[in-house]
């Protein structure tokens, strides 16, 4: 009796562990997914990415509780804020930071309108900017062109720069791919000033490769339809790559949104892009010249 008793408490036991260990690996599967953001989180709270920048309004749907899998599956990266293996760390000693904004994202916080243009209420006084260098200029001095890929820009950034942006703390927020500490501390060296960086997947110069296939093969196509009075076949309008969102963004005509996608996609396919993440469509406003 005592026996069967026992082996119940060990029997109990283990499925209490099993069960865990179960959960915790379940758990581990499951992500934060809004629809339409470029990125999938682990914290609930983070925004990354998802906030219009002129009038600090989250643009993201309801949060969903989704396995990785099918995030990634529908173009969502892990987020560079909450869910990558590389924390965002910053070049310098960083001063307090009394705000519930994130420094090195791209949300402005509360805006306040000065002159003509709206500026983030949460920047850092100008002095303490000051002694941060000017890592954003002398990356486009040192890279005079490489970001022009419409005009065949000549320079090509490092393989490892994935982006660059002014963040809500008014410094700049780099993106590498695989960030090490050896790597940061030779681009600092580079740049001659302190930054974030955030651990990103793909590089500015695939990003631009695959922007620049898009405009030869898809926008160019659908421009020589329209000036030949014919109907546009993809409904694209604009390709650009967005650093933040660390993907190519094509915006496509509201009308014919769905039909334009699945045709782009299926080029991209045919031509060897296949990779949803890197890929964001926007239904794009009417241009002026249609
Ligand atoms: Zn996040």
């Amino acid at each position: 009796m005592q026996k069967a008793r026992k082996l119940m408490v060990l029997l109990t036991m283990f499925l209490l562990l099993a069960s865990s260990l179960f959960a915790s690996f379940a758990e581990e599967n499951v992500c934060c997914s809004r629809l339409n953001a470029p990125y999938w989180h682990r914290d609930a709270n983070c925004h990354f990415a998802e906030t219009d920048w002129m009038t600090s309004d989250i643009l993201g749907d309801e949060t969903r509780r989704i396995d990785v899998s099918r995030a990634e599956s529908e173009g969502q990266k892990p987020c560079p804020g909450c869910a990558t293996e590389f924390a965002p760390s910053f070049t310098g000693e960083f001063p307090d930071w009394p705000h519930t904004l994130a420094p090195w994202g791209y949300e402005k916080g509360d805006m306040i309108e000065d002159d003509d243009w709206p500026r983030g209420a949460v920047e850092l006084p100008a002095d303490v900017l000051k002694t941060w260098g000017a890592p954003d200029e002398k990356l486009y001095e040192l890279f005079p062109d490489a970001g022009d890929f419409e005009e065949g820009g000549k320079s090509v950034y490092p393989d490892d720069y994935a982006g660059l942006f002014i963040n809500a703390c008014g410094g700049c927020t780099i993106l590498l791919v695989d960030p090490s500490i050896e790597r940061v501390a030779e681009w600092r060296d580079m740049l001659q000033g302190e930054f974030w960086v955030l651990s990103a997947r793909y590089s500015y110069n695939e990003l631009k490769t695959l922007a620049k296939a898009v405009s030869d093969r898809i926008l160019t196509a659908d421009s020589e339809r329209r000036a030949q009075g014919e109907p546009s076949y993809y409904h694209i309008v604009s390709v650009s790559v967005s650093q933040i969102a660390n993907a190519v963004e094509i915006g496509v005509l509201p009308d014919g949104f769905d039909e334009g996608v699945r045709r782009i996609r299926e080029a991209l396919d045919d031509a060897g892009y296949s990779d949803p993440c890197m890929l964001r469509f926007k239904p794009a406003n009417y241009p002026s010249w249609l």
